[in-house]
């Protein structure tokens, strides 16, 4: 006689669950947190349904892993990917407690309920319907570390190289629809050091702040270029943006200011590549203030993001949006799908709830909508994973 297996929890229990387990991650290391237990508790579940799980440790991060569980054999499986942490949350803003999954109109409120952690529940609860001996291609259910602060979970896994499988969703919150390019991050901090004298004669000192003012003049004309070679029709904001976020600089109004530094965001559209912008990005600012004599340094303030390529055209895509009843589209966030897509996996975003509710207080997800999520993840994985 078979032993019973052990029931799977219902999605709201899961998702209630999966909030109640904190893993807050942050650039700030006061608030930065292990995301462990997400993992295994999710690897619980799955081991349950029959996945071999593995948490791996991300190298040079303590307390941070990456759930990699797979159901059935070979390399060109189906992987649902989600990020097991969420960023930090605001104490006095939230009308319940955060860490509560309070349940209320049909809505499940908490950290991270939209942004992700309902979808890792539609996740198991799709996969819930399936045995490894039905499968022709293997189910792996992914879930990794610090999406929120750096992208190290997924960095870890471009790093070590294996693809995982053929085919990638990721469940951020996108309304069900399929999203098939996104823009990518740059941050950088641009540093000029000069010399600080008195006002009253120029000759006596070397302003880091006007040469900041030549600095920026050349980022709007470098802004102009990329908006020109890169228009991106796609997106609601068609086109490359940098923005001239902070300076600072100087002390007082009668001396020449010594320092100065500004800090820049530029967002990149598909095609274009950290890489390449910051290696251009570079060389006209010093292009431009050769010859004056100020100490140019350049700091990342992140390794930044690459955008994700435009898949709407594939079989992948086309499928999901078959499935969900939506056609594709582009979003403004950044995701993990540029890791993904470096690793030979086709890749889309598509997963339960709003953009617009996450990172703020009183995040919530409909329970309703998490529960079609595991319906389309039900039929994908049986288009996917079973057909000849
Ligand atoms: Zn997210």
């Amino acid at each position: 006689m078979q032993a019973m297996k052990p029931a799977l929890p219902d999605i709201q229990t899961m998702v209630r669950e999966l909030v109640r387990h904190p893993s807050v991650s942050s650039v700030q290391p006061d608030l930065d947190m292990p995301n462990t237990a997400v993992c295994e508790l999710l690897g619980a579940w799955l081991e349950d349904l029959g996945f071999s799980v593995r948490i791996d440790p991300v190298p040079g991060h303590a307390g941070k892993t990456n759930l990699v569980a797979t159901l059935g054999r070979g390399d060109d499986g189906l992987v649902l990917s989600g990020h097991a942490d969420t960023v930090p949350w605001d104490e006095h803003r939230w009308d319940t407690d955060p860490f509560a999954g309070t349940v209320r109109d049909g809505r499940l409120y908490g950290l991270g309920a939209t942004d992700m952690k309902a979808f890792f529940a539609a996740a198991c609860h799709a996969a819930s319907r399936f045995r490894a001996g039905q499968f022709r291609r293997p189910l792996v259910i992914l879930a990794t570390a610090d999406e929120e602060s750096g992208m190290s979970g997924a960095r870890a896994l471009a790093d070590a190289g294996d693809r995982l499988g053929a085919c990638a969703v990721i469940g951020e919150p996108t309304g069900l629809a399929p999203v098939t390019l996104h823009k990518g991050i740059l941050m950088e901090a641009i540093r000029l050091v000069g010399r600080s004298g008195h006002s009253s004669d120029p000759a006596l000192g070397r302003s880091a702040l006007e040469g900041m003012l030549e600095v920026a003049d050349e980022l709007g004309r470098f802004r102009e270029d990329l908006q020109a070679r890169w228009p991106s029709p796609a997106f609601d904001v068609p086109y490359p943006t940098l923005n001239l976020g902070r300076i600072a600089g100087g002390d007082n109004p009668n001396r020449i200011c010594g320092e100065c530094e500004l800090l820049i965001d530029v967002r990149l559209v598909p095609g274009m590549t950290v890489a390449e912008t910051r290696r251009e990005l570079r060389a006209r600012v010093r292009d431009r203030l050769g010859g004056s004599g100020l100490e140019l340094q350049f700091r990342p303030l992140f390794e930044g993001v690459d955008p994700m390529r435009d898949t709407s055209g594939t079989a992948h895509a086309e499928r999901c949006c078959r499935l969900s009843g939506a056609g594709t589209g582009a979003v403004a966030f950044g995701t993990e799908a540029p890791f993904f897509q470096t690793l030979g996996m086709d890749t889309l975003v598509m997963g339960p709830g709003d953009i617009r509710l996450a990172h703020q207080p009183n995040e919530f997800v409909e329970l309703d909508e998490v529960s079609r999520c595991a319906d389309l993840l039900e039929r994908l994985i049986h288009e996917y994973c079973l057909a000849p």
